[in-house]
């Protein structure tokens, strides 16, 4: 969240509204507009309350159009109806609403099982607010089991004996440069060293040799994403892995890999079952989702696993009522709301894994054939193709001169089009581009619209002496 601070100007709004406002007898009803930036003295009816939201909520975007974020925006009625019969449910009541409690607790074991997690009865994990929580629970796991372990290279996962003195040194985390934003927060708020492997060339995202030898005996783990949210491309975690057992092989230090599939981590298992990401890879400990991304659940929801007990230290584990005994649970809130879990299980019953493929493929046919017809246009060079995360980065061809992204971002809001346009961190600052994000409910039909949308820009674009966005920051929108 921004952090907001109060109103400057004194709120007295002496405005006099229309007597639609009111109910049945304007007469009585509203006189002044209410003052927005305190609390009114007198309450409204709930019918002039809504009026008023509700009106004000109309100049917000439409989420369908918004072609940056990843986070879902169409669901089925029956999931709407499900959450709204859920709404006044408390994930954290187990005792109070056992039958959330156990829906959480198999959507974890379906997960376990579709990330091959070699004993699912073993793999431990929790539902969360989003990827970003999840993240947060996995970085402490991993920085807890270092700090348990013995100093140096002989140390053994879950060993608790010679425990390393709290003070001495500082940890690190070892990521790409690509990461996702969670990851600065995680390294900032809980004091870790963030160790980051710069993109070079034509690779935007970690490399695995760069990313061991920035290893040494107080790295709690390394991070592999599936996928980046910078071009969409998927970190090559089997070679991740493969690089850290050669530095084992080396050196002796044992290096745990966490695999941030916010996105990817629903993509992967329907359409690259032959890539090796997963829990397959015996170095990794812990993965992550985001059900509110390819999860296709409407925000706020995330998944957490570890491997095993040994990943996830036992004394970070909190215990709460639940049904006579008590249940073991691990996040940041305390309170939070049970319907988007229950909504999670109702699309994990409903589309199983054939419907999940025909749901992410269809995603990224639409994703693929619209950066195919982007490349036709003749303008753009297409950085990825949508074939991994069915999201793809594009910038303009070098001979493009008269305009940036910059301005095709700006200009596509124009016709409604969220499309962020943001320049590429260490070492390809050079380079800026625009990405277009796929989601269930972008459908061919809409994605045409688009492709027709920025056709009809580039003649405008093309006659521009110069590139003209000033503020940059003001065309882009976030993009994380
Ligand atoms: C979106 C994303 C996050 C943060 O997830 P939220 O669910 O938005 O909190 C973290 N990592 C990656 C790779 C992401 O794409």
């Amino acid at each position: 969240m921004p952090l907001h601070r109060g109103h400057e100007k004194p709120d007295e709004r002496p405005l006099s509204v229309n007597p639609f406002y009111g109910e049945a007898n304007p007469a009585v009803e509203m006189a002044e507009a209410p003052p927005k930036h305190r609390l009114a003295e007198a309450p409204l009816t709930p019918t002039t309350a809504y009026q008023l939201v509700h009106d004000e909520l109309m100049l917000d975007g439409n989420s369908r159009l918004n072609l940056a974020t990843f986070v879902t925006t169409w669901m089925e009625p029956q999931a709407g109806t499900l959450m709204g019969e859920c709404r006044d449910k408390n994930m954290i009541d187990k005792d109070e609403y056992p039958r959330t409690a156990e829906l959480e607790r198999r959507c974890v074991a379906m997960l376990a099982d579709l990330w091959n997690a070699p004993d699912p009865s073993a793999a431990i994990g929790c539902s969360t607010t989003g990827s970003s929580e999840a993240c947060m629970l996995a970085g402490m796991a991993l920085k807890r089991r270092w700090a348990g372990g013995p100093p140096r290279s002989s140390r053994h996962w879950g060993n608790n004996e010679d425990r390393r003195p709290a003070r001495d040194v500082r940890p690190n985390l070892v990521m790409g440069v690509n990461v996702q934003v969670c990851w600065e927060k995680f390294c900032n708020f809980w004091e870790v060293e963030a160790r980051r492997v710069p993109m070079e060339g034509s690779r935007f995202h970690l490399d695995p040799q760069a990313a061991a030898e920035l290893c040494d005996e107080n790295t709690i783990g390394v991070v592999g994403i599936l996928g980046s949210t910078y071009d969409g491309s998927y970190e090559p975690v089997a070679d991740l892995c493969a690089a850290l057992d050669a530095l084992q092989e080396r050196t002796g230090l044992d290096v745990p890999v966490h695999v941030d599939g916010a996105s990817g981590g629903m993509i992967a298992p329907f359409l690259d079952e032959d890539l090796v990401w997963d829990f397959r890879l015996s170095r990794v400990a812990s993965i992550n989702t985001s059900g509110h991304k390819y999860g296709l659940v409407y925000p706020g929801v995330g998944w957490a696993l570890w491997r095993d007990k040994e990943a996830l230290p036992e004394e970070l584990v909190f215990r709460v009522d639940y049904l006579g005994g008590d249940m073991p649970t691990f996040a940041l809130n305390f309170s939070r709301p049970g319907a988007q879990v229950v909504a999670q299980y109702y699309t994990f019953l409903r589309l199983g894994r054939e419907g999940y493929r025909l749901v992410q493929q269809a995603t990224r046919d639409v994703a693929r054939h619209l950066a195919e017809r982007i490349e036709a246009l003749g303008d753009f060079r297409l950085l990825t193709r949508g074939d991994q995360l069915p999201a793809f980065a594009f910038t303009t061809a070098p001979d493009v001169t008269s305009y940036d992204v910059f301005d095709v971002s700006r200009r596509l809001r124009e016709s409604g089009w969220l499309v962020p346009a943001y320049t590429f961190p260490p070492n390809r600052e050079d380079l800026s581009v625009l990405r277009v994000v796929c989601r269930n409910g972008f459908s061919a039909d809409l994605a045409e619209l688009f492709a027709e949308d920025l056709a009809r820009l580039l003649p405008g674009l093309r006659r521009q002496p110069h590139p003209l966005t000033r503020d940059k920051r003001a065309a882009t929108g976030f993009h994380h």
